[in-house]
Formats: C-alpha cells, sequence, structure tokens
C-alpha cells in the first residue's frame, strides 16, 4: 500500500475489557468523572466508558447538564450551518448501507457536469448559505478524481448577487498523498471521511466489495490527509452499525492517535445514525440501532471528552432532536439539505438519493427556528480564511479566546444573511436575538461586534475579524 501509515489507530483488544469494567462503576465515581469533565481538559477511555454505562435517570441528568454547561462555556450560542452539495451518486463499493452502493440496479444515476455543479452552487447561494459540504460517492465520470478538483474550483468560482461559497468542505473517499495534496491545494476547508464502523468484523460484513471494503485504507485516511498539510480533517461513526459503546472507545482512540501524531486531534466529529436507504435492508434495519436518548448520550459523552472539537448533527435526524442535541454538544448543522445530485434544481428524488432525510425544512426555517431558541447561526468562514485551522485553531479555542472573534463574526454574518436572504418573519427575530445578545456582551466584545455590525449594515459584505 502506498504512502500508508499502517500502525493502526485503534486497538479493539483493549476496549472489551474497558467496557466490562464499565459496568461495575458506581454512582461516585461517575459523579466524579462528571466534575472532572467540568475542567474542559477532556476523558480518558475509562472514563467515557464509565460514563456510556449511565442509565439512571438522575446521572444521566448530570451527564446532560454537564454537557450543557461545557457547550455553553466553549462554543457559547453559536451554531455554524452549512449544506452538503452532492456531486454524483457514481459509486463502485458495496457498502450495504446506502443507496449509492454499486448493486443498486434500482438507483437512477447521475453525475452533474461543471455547469449543473454551478447551477446548484446558485441555488445554495440563493438560499443563503456560505459554506458547503460536497459530497460524492466513490467513482468518478471519465476524468477520474480531477472531477472533485474541478467541482471544488467550480463551486469557488460563482459568484451570485451578493453571495459565494466562501468555504467547501469534502466528504470524498480516502485518497492517496498525492492526492491529499491535490486537494489541499484546491483551498479546501476540511476533509471529511467516517470509519462507518471500526469493529473490523462488522466492518467486513457490511463492506462487500470495492476499495471501500479495505478497513486499514479507510482508517489511515485521516493520517495522510494529515500529512499533505490538511490541518482540519473531519471523522466520524455511521451508529447504528455495531455496538455504539465500543464505537465511542475506538473513536478516542483514533482522536487520541491523530493528537499524538499530528500535535492535534479531528477539527470535527460527525455522529450520522443509520438512516432508511432506498435498496438497502441493512439501512431499514439497523444491525444494533441507537435509541434517541443513547443517541442524546453520545453527543453529550464526546462533548465532555473532546471539548474544543466540533460535532455535527445532519438532517439526517429530525427537527426535536436536532434541537435537543443542539444544547448537549453540537456545534455544526445542515440544513436545506438534498441527497441527490442535482437535488436543490430538482427536489428530493428518492431513487437518486442516498438515505430519507429527517429534518424537510427550508434553510429560512432552520434559522428561524434556532434563533427562536436562542442560538445564534453563524455563516462564519473567518478562522480558515485567516489561517486559523489545525493546531493554531485549537489553541486559540482552549482558552475561550476564541469568543473574541467567533461571536461577533457569527454575529456580522447572521445580519448578512438576514439582509440579503431572511423571510420578514426571521428578520423579526433574527434582529431581536442580535440586540439580546449584544447588550449581554462584555465591553470589548460588543465593541467589536458593534463595528462590524455597522458596516453590515451600510452594505459591506464578508466583514470578519
Ligand atoms: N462515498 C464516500 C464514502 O463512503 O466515504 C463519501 C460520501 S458517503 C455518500 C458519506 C457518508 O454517508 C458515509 O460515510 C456514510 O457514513 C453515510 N451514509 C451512507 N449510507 C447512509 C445511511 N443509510 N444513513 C445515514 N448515513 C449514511
Ligand atoms: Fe459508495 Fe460511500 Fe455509499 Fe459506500 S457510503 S456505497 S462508498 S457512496
Amino acid at each position: 500500500m502506498n504512502n500508508t501509515n499502517t500502525s493502526s489507530p485503534v486497538d479493539e483488544t483493549v476496549i472489551g475489557p474497558i467496557l466490562e469494567s464499565a459496568v461495575r462503576v458506581d454512582a461516585g465515581r461517575i459523579k466524579a468523572i462528571i466534575e472532572k469533565a467540568l475542567l474542559m481538559k477532556g476523558l480518558d477511555l475509562t472514563e467515557v466508558a464509565a460514563l456510556s454505562s449511565i442509565s439512571d435517570p438522575e446521572l444521566l441528568g448530570e451527564l446532560f447538564a454537564a454537557a450543557r454547561r461545557v457547550k455553553d462555556e466553549i462554543y457559547g450560542k453559536r451554531l455554524v450551518i452549512f449544506a452538503p452539495l452532492y456531486i454524483s451518486n457514481l459509486c463502485a463499493n458495496e457498502c450495504l448501507y446506502c443507496a449509492f452502493r454499486a448493486r443498486n440496479t434500482g438507483l437512477k444515476r447521475r453525475a452533474l457536469s461543471q455547469a449543473e455543479i454551478a447551477e446548484e452552487t446558485r441555488l445554495i447561494i440563493n438560499q443563503g448559505h456560505k459554506r458547503v459540504l460536497l459530497v460524492a460517492g466513490e467513482s468518478y465520470p471519465r476524468e477520474g478524481f480531477s472531477y472533485v478538483l474541478k467541482a471544488i474550483e467550480t463551486v469557488y468560482g460563482v459568484k451570485e448577487g451578493a453571495g459565494e461559497i466562501r468555504r467547501v468542505n469534502v466528504n470524498v473517499a480516502p485518497l492517496t498523498l498525492d492526492e491529499f495534496k491535490q486537494l489541499k491545494a484546491t483551498n479546501i476547508g476540511t476533509y471529511q471521511v467516517f470509519q462507518e464502523t471500526y469493529h473490523r468484523a462488522t466492518y467486513k460484513n457490511v463492506h462487500v466489495s470495492g476499495k471501500k471494503a479495505d478497513y486499514d485504507w479507510r482508517v489511515t485516511a485521516p493520517d495522510r490527509a494529515m500529512q499533505a498539510g490538511i490541518n482540519d480533517v473531519g471523522i466520524g461513526v455511521l451508529f447504528g452499525l455495531c455496538d455504539w459503546r465500543f464505537e465511542i472507545l475506538a473513536l478516542m482512540q483514533h482522536i487520541r492517535h491523530l493528537e499524538a501524531h499530528f500535535g492535534v486531534g479531528p477539527h470535527t466529529v460527525s455522529v450520522p445514525r443509520l438512516e432508511p436507504a432506498s435498496g438497502s435492508d441493512t439501512a431499514c434495519h439497523p444491525p444494533k440501532p441507537v435509541s434517541d436518548v443513547d443517541f442524546r448520550k453520545i453527543v453529550a459523552i464526546l462533548r465532555l471528552a473532546v471539548p474544543y472539537t466540533g460535532i455535527i448533527m445532519s438532517t439526517r435526524e429530525n427537527a426535536n432532536l436536532r434541537r435537543e442535541t443542539f444544547a448537549l454538544g453540537v456545534s455544526q448543522i445542515s440544513a436545506g439539505s438534498r441527497t441527490n445530485p442535482g437535488g436543490y434544481g430538482d427536489g428530493e428524488q428518492e431513487d437518486e438519493s442516498q438515505f430519507s432525510l429527517g429534518d424537510h425544512r427550508s434553510l429560512d426555517e432552520v434559522v428561524r427556528d434556532v434563533a427562536e431558541l436562542g442560538y445564534i447561526p453563524s455563516f462564519c468562514t473567518g478562522c480558515y480564511r485567516l489561517g486559523r485551522t489545525g493546531a493554531d485553531f485549537m489553541d486559540l479555542a482552549k482558552p475561550g479566546e476564541i469568543k473574541y472573534h467567533c461571536d461577533p463574526n457569527a454575529l456580522s454574518t447572521f445580519q448578512e444573511y438576514l439582509l440579503d436572504y431572511g423571510s420578514p418573519a426571521t428578520r423579526t427575530v433574527g434582529t431581536k436575538l442580535i440586540a439580546d445578545t449584544l447588550a449581554a456582551m462584555n465591553p470589548l466584545q460588543r465593541s467589536i461586534s458593534t463595528t462590524l455590525l455597522d458596516q453590515v449594515n451600510t452594505g459591506k459584505h464578508d466583514v470578519f475579524c
């Protein structure tokens, strides 16, 4: 295997014994772990395992309360918003849970042309988005991987009215070191790759054929991305394939591996749950379903275990569950999403989509709802464009410094959204939220924010600090 760091980041043999002893942990120890988590220095594997064993409602309440405090302390009320952009559903892999799998003859295959990608981008911009997550199956049209590189260039090249996409994140199959270097050169934000399951035997069962059947090639992809200089890497688990307690311990091992080797962990962790997908029994009947309570537990435990890592919640989940997880630790959400290539123009098409959505609301409806709950929808892309990525971002985030950048930038990009794209109802809610947020700020934060807001109010775009 070329360019691969073959030392596996995950050692399954230690996970079983840790989970077994976690069952015997008493309430006093759990309370002590929750106290420790409030110091916001993260948790080790045995502590994460102990928290995953909580079933007592009182302790569960304490876990959730601690997660809320840490989320509030580090992220304040911001929620970063993005849209996925599916460019192709061609795929040579047979992942049993995905509608794009190679042998799913019921799926209409489609790879967007560059002109179609530009058109989809215009539609996304006209919703008010500034960030996209570009997604593709693992098989590209004739030009091969350069199709993805061109697509990124196309997205960045679209100017539509006063808007444009300012950050393209990418979720495509693992690449070679050289391909990662080419990807980095296109100026992407985050490269995302989910291991799906860290459990080798389960992985083998659900990845029947194609390149993705190689567990090691996938689990070492974040290493190669970081070696190629991509500082912001996102990882994740597809929950529902294997016991979630096993998965979060393995995920923690993966995070610690990245920290040990590159001095910085993943920029984000995603927590997709298996959703029904056309032509997939596995997706419709998950082997190890995760209940809503356990799902909330996963978010809360991750918030405490890796306080400075972003947690992403997609529109796989319904509006109610999404709302609850905002408080428990989620820092980024998608909105107004489609999972079929061409979906922003054509609408949701089940026979071209990857999976069913749980939240079908428009971006404006999500923004209004989020604002009514007191969260500031942020379209900020400042950090990455000022080079605050990887370890630099984490250093800034750790002492809470980021508040002096993120809160003002969240307010100014939210105001830009309200003026350019917000419906009257959303503007009313948003304007009040901005005023209330300014009033609650300390004088320095308020002065920085007011300067940016004044610029936006006089017609300036893309202001950030
Ligand atoms: N094809 C690339 C890959 O597999 O890495 C990247 C894109 S793939 C479309 C993005 C993610 O969708 C996968 O990593 C998987 O976690 C998720 N996914 C696949 N089937 C799903 C389903 N039925 N429900 C929820 N998420 C699913
Ligand atoms: Fe293809 Fe990715 Fe779906 Fe697997 S998860 S079938 S690799 S698109």
